[in-house]
C-alpha cells in the first residue's frame, strides 16, 4: 500500500512506532493478507526505547516457558496474562524471530538477547519486515484527536500539524506510557479508565554512613523490604553513588510502586544482609565462632557472602571497634550485631531511574480491557497493546515479552473482524 492510500479507510491504524505497535502491525499484516494497516509514529524516529533497551543490547524477552511461571513476574496483570501467555509466551517469540534470521541467546539469569548482542538487529528486522509487507511507516505523527464515526464506521483521527484526519475501521492504542500523554484526556471521553501513573524499577536514594563511600560494591543476596510490609525481595544488591540499587531493589520498587509514590518515594525499609541464615542459625554461628575464633578480630571475620568492607562498615557501625574480638563481644554488642545484619534500617529519600530499564506503573484499566482480544469493552474497536496499559514487569525482559504478547492477541482479534 502506498502512502496516499491513507485517503481511504484503513483497516487497522496502530497508533505508536514502538515495540509493541511494531509487533501488532507485522502480526497483523500476517495473519490479515490484502488488508490494510499503517503506524503512525510522534516522534521522528520509530523504536526508540527498543534502541536504549538493555544497554542497548535489548532484553527481548526471557527464558521461561511455563505460563503460570512467568506471570508471576508481573506485579500488575498477572492474572490477565497468565492466559494470554497461552496464546503468545517467549517460546513464540524466540521462534518468530528466528523465522526472520535473529536468533535469541539466553544469559545465566534468564534474560534473552539477540547473539549480536545489539538492539539494532531487532529494529532492523523490525523495518525490513515492515518494507516486505509494504506497511505505512509514518513519523512525526502525533494522535490528538479520536472521533468515532456513526454506525460503527469506524473512526476518524486526527493528527498534531496535518489538516487532513485519517479514517481507520480499527485503531490500536500502542503509545506506551500515559504518563503526561495529551491522549489521556480523549481516552477518558471515550470512557476509558485510567490507573494513576507512577514510575517503577528505580532505585533508591540513601544517604548513611553504613555505604558512604562504598559505590560499586555489590553483595550477591540480600532480603529487603518495605518498612510495614512483610513481603521482602530478594536478589543481588548494588551500592552506588547514590544509595541502593540492583535486582533485590528494582523488584521491591516494582512490587511497592504504588506505595511508594503516595509517599513520593520518601521511606523507611530493611534489608536483610544475610537472608539465607535465619536468626537462629546466625546466633549458633556466632557461638561457633566465638568458641572456635575467639581471638580474632570481629572486624576481620566477615560471614559470606557479605562483602568484608561491608561487613567492617556494619561492624563499625554498630560501635564494635577494633580490637574488639569475638570473646570480647558483650551482649549489646552482640544484639546490635544480629540486628545490624538482620534487620538494618534505612531511609529512602527519593528516586533514581533505573539507566537499564523503567516502566509506567499504571494507565488502561485492565478491567476495561477483553484480554482474549486487547479490544476496549467499552468502544468495539478500539484496542490497546504495550505498557499503555495497566501492566508492568520486573526487570529480565518481561516488559518486552508484555508487548509481544498483547500485540499478537491484538492482531489476532483485528485480523478476525
Ligand atoms: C531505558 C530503557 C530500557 C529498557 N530496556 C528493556 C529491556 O531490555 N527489556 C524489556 O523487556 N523492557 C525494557 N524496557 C521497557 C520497554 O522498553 C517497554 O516496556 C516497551 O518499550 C513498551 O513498548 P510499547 O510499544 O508499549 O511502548 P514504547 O516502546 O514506548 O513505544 C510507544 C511509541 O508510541 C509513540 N507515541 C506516543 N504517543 C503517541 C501519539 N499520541 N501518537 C503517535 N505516537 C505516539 C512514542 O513516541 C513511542 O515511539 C526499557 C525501558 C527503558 C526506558
Amino acid at each position: 500500500m502506498l502512502m496516499n492510500d491513507l485517503s481511504h479507510t484503513l483497516d487497522l491504524a496502530v497508533i505508536g512506532g514502538g515495540a509493541s505497535g511494531f509487533f501488532t502491525a507485522l502480526r497483523y499484516a500476517e495473519m490479515a493478507a490484502g488488508k490494510h494497516v499503517a503506524i503512525f509514529e510522534k516522534s521522528s524516529h520509530f523504536l526508540q526505547k527498543v534502541r536504549i533497551s538493555g544497554g542497548g543490547r535489548c532484553n527481548v524477552t526471557h527464558a521461561c516457558f511455563d505460563p503460570a511461571e512467568l506471570s508471576k513476574h508481573y506485579p500488575r496483570g498477572a492474572r490477565e496474562l497468565h492466559a494470554a501467555f497461552y496464546h503468545w509466551q517467549p517460546q513464540d517469540t524466540i521462534e518468530w524471530f528466528a523465522r526472520y534470521g535473529v536468533t535469541l541467546k539466553a544469559e545465566p539469569d534468564g534474560r534473552m538477547f539477540p547473539v549480536t548482542d545489539s538492539s539494532a538487529t531487532i529494529i532492523d528486522c523490525f523495518l525490513e519486515r515492515a518494507r516486505q509487507h509494504k506497511i505505512p511507516l509514518l513519523v512525526n505523527h502525533a494522535l490528538i484527536g479520536i472521533k468515532r464515526l456513526e454506525n460503527d464506521g469506524g473512526f476518524e483521527l486526527t493528527f498534531d500539524h496535518h489538516a487532513e484526519p485519517i479514517t481507520a475501521r480499527a485503531v490500536c492504542i500502542a503509545t506506551g506510557s500515559l504518563k503526561d500523554s495529551p491522549l489521556l484526556n480523549q481516552l477518558k471521553r471515550l470512557e476509558q479508565t485510567i490507573e494513576p501513573l507512577v514510575p517503577s524499577l528505580f532505585a533508591f536514594n540513601v544517604t548513611d554512613p553504613r555505604i558512604a563511600g562504598l559505590a560499586g560494591l555489590s553483595h550477591p543476596q540480600v532480603a529487603i523490604r518495605r518498612e510495614g510490609s512483610q513481603a521482602a525481595r530478594q536478589g543481588p544488591l548494588l551500592i552506588t553513588h547514590r544509595g541502593f540499587s540492583g535486582p533485590a531493589v528494582l523488584r521491591l520498587s516494582a512490587w511497592e510502586a504504588r506505595a511508594m509514590a503516595e509517599t513520593k518515594h520518601h521511606f523507611p525499609f530493611v534489608i536483610d544482609w544475610l537472608p539465607e541464615m535465619d536468626m537462629e542459625s546466625l546466633k549458633a554461628r556466632f557461638a561457633d565462632i566465638r568458641q572456635n575464633q575467639g581471638a580474632k578480630l570481629v572486624r576481620n571475620t566477615p560471614i559470606p557472602p557479605i562483602p568484608r568492607r561491608l561487613w567492617e562498615r556494619i561492624v563499625s557501625c554498630c560501635g564494635i571497634e577494633d580490637p574488639m574480638t569475638w570473646g570480647q563481644l558483650s551482649k549489646p554488642a552482640t544484639q546490635s550485631l544480629l540486628e545490624g545484619l538482620k534487620s538494618a534500617r534505612f531511609e529512602a529519600n527519593g528516586k533514581t531511574t533505573n539507566k537499564d530499564e523503567f516502566v509506567t506503573c499504571g494507565g488502561i484499566s485492565r478491567q476495561t480491557i477483553n484480554f482474549k482480544t486487547m479490544e476496549s469493552r467499552k468502544v468495539p474497536g478500539l484496542y490497546f497493546t504495550g505498557e499503555c496499559i495497566d501492566i508492568d514487569g520486573i526487570t529480565g525482559g518481561f516488559n518486552f515479552q508484555a508487548a509481544w504478547t498483547t500485540a499478537h492477541l491484538a492482531a489476532s482479534a483485528i485480523a478476525r473482524r
